[in-house]
């Protein structure tokens, strides 16, 4: 079984307590990583610090250089990639809609090129015979950046690229249920940037909690759940830290009467099944109008039967397992809460037979807010759908939770569905479409889905402080 050692200052660090990694597929460990601890951690932020003394000097032509190189080398060990991705994760090479292991590799890679483009100019604020005030952007120094197991590549990547861009370094520690990918990307970055830029210490507990307790670190970037986020915050407090939270979504979709349900039926699957539901911004409550309610329930219960589920490394295969046993459980559990809730499961409902961490794609219908599968995130292969009578009612159950990252609205007409998507509590809200994201807009939630932004200028200054500078005349 091929063994990942952690990367710190430019070396291989290897420690002689290792841990696996699982195949969700099969559920036999395929990977061994070093098990890194608090004096790893030690050593890459100072490894960082170091860096940071140089890389926080280099122009922007520099640094963007830097990270098209890195571009390149994820493009030319893209199979390896993916085949990576898809052990650790479970997704499918082109999986539901291609949205698979070859877009999350594919993404990272057109990610990176576009982030290593943006640009932050000086701005001018006064220029006259008193005096001009420039505002300027400047690295924060050594950043944390702690990832989760849905989309562990290119969440990664989320992280890294805006830091370096900026001119920042980073010691990253992703989840130790995906660290492969992960640390085969910090491998390749360490062959074309500078010792120290980024670092990565692998490990199974309390390796996140020392970065995020570390002095040395000026800001931690965190994609993960929200009881998670909260105590990174508390931990974050002692220095200051600064913080991006991308916390967990329970995001509402809105179905007005007028949409072609036939049409529409394997777009809204797509979007609520793409990586087994398992990415954050998924649809994960789909409230639709009682005029089209039953026959669109029917629409998307029979493409869930049709749905093909296995090995994310045979072809042709759309959904693959859930990525570990306690997210199985998660999942298990909130089917098994439907019908004492007044629910009725219309397509699955149970555990695929096997050796895998597999389950049925999953359609209820018969629950409405209150219901533990309604408000609480499944991050799993299970879709409530709730009936609704008005459009004030809608947007009311929609609003009725503690999350708040996304949220959509479908309809023929996109004028009367925009302003029903702005009244949603979220931080991106879509018409006739959901999940949808693009380098350059900016990202992120509001309420307990987090605070801050990724992607675009937006997000790049995050990873930034304001020095303003007035020079009197
Ligand atoms: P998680 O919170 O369990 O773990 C995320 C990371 O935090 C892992 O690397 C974990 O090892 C680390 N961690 C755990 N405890 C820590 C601590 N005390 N201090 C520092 N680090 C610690 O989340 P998960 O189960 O890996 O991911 C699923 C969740 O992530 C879902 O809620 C999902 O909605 C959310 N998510 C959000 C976004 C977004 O952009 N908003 C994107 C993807 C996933």
């Amino acid at each position: 079984m091929k063994e990942y050692p952690m990367y710190i200052g430019g070396k291989a660090v290897s420690t002689d307590h290792t841990f696996e990694v699982i195949n969700p597929a099969t559920s036999e460990p395929f990977a061994r990583c070093s098990a890194g601890t608090a004096e790893h951690v030690d050593l890459a932020v100072q490894a960082a610090q170091e860096a940071f003394i140089s890389w926080g000097k280099k122009s922007d032509d520099e640094r963007r250089a830097g990270c098209m190189a890195l571009a390149d080398a994820l493009e030319a060990n893209m199979k390896e990639l993916m085949e990576l991705v898809t052990m650790e994760s479970g997704k499918p090479f082109e999986g539901l809609n291609g949205v698979g292991s070859g877009m999350e590799v594919g993404g990272s890679i057109g990610w990176t090129r576009a982030t290593a483009s943006f640009e932050l100019p000086v701005e001018l604020i006064q220029d006259n015979d008193e005096a001009r005030i420039e505002v300027h952007r400047k690295p924060l120094g050594v950043v944390g950046s702690i990832t989760p197991w849905n989309w562990p590549l290119l969440i990664a990547i989320w992280h890294v690229i805006p830091a370096i861009r900026a001119g920042n370094t980073v010691v990253i520690k992703p989840s130790s249920f995906t660290p492969v990918a992960t640390t085969r990307m910090v491998e390749l970055a360490n062959q074309v940037l500078p010792a120290g830029v980024l670092n990565i210490v692998t490990g199974e507990g309390g390796v996140g909690s020392a970065l995020t307790k570390h002095p040395g670190v000026s800001k931690i970037v965190f994609t993960g759940s929200t009881p998670t986020g909260r105590r990174i915050m508390e931990a974050s407090a002692a220095n200051l830290k600064r913080l991006t939270l991308e916390l967990g979504g329970n995001d509402a979709g809105i179905v007005l009467p007028d949409v072609n349900v036939k049409e529409i039926a394997s777009k809204l699957f797509g979007v609520s099944f793409h990586n087994n539901g398992q990415t954050c911004a998924a649809l994960k409550r789909l409230y639709v109008h009682e005029d089209i309610h039953d026959e669109l329930a029917q629409e998307i219960a029979q493409i869930a039967k049709e749905t093909i589920v296995g090995n994310g490394l045979n072809e042709g295969t759309q959904l693959g397992p859930v990525q570990n046993a306690d997210q199985l459980k998660v999942v298990e559990d909130l089917a098994a809460s439907v019908e004492a809730q007044g629910g009725t499961i219309v397509a699955g409902g149970n555990k695929i037979a096997g050796n895998g961490y597999f389950f049925e794609p999953t359609i209820v219908t018969g629950l409405t807010n209150g219901s533990r599968l309604v408000d609480e995130e499944p991050f799993g292969p299970i879709l409530p759908i709730i009936k609704f009578s008005t459009i004030e009612e809608a947007v009311r159950l929609a609003n009725d939770s503690e999350n708040g990252l996304g949220g959509s609205v479908w309809s023929n007409d996109i004028d009367k569905a925009s302003k029903i998507a702005m009244q949603l509590e979220c931080g991106t809200s879509w018409v006739n479409e959901h999940g949808a994201i693009q380098p350059d807009a900016p990202f992120g939630g509001v309420k307990q889905s987090g605070f801050g932004v990724e992607f675009g200028t937006q997000g790049l200054k995050e990873f930034t402080h304001i020095q303003t500078l007035k020079v009197m005349k």
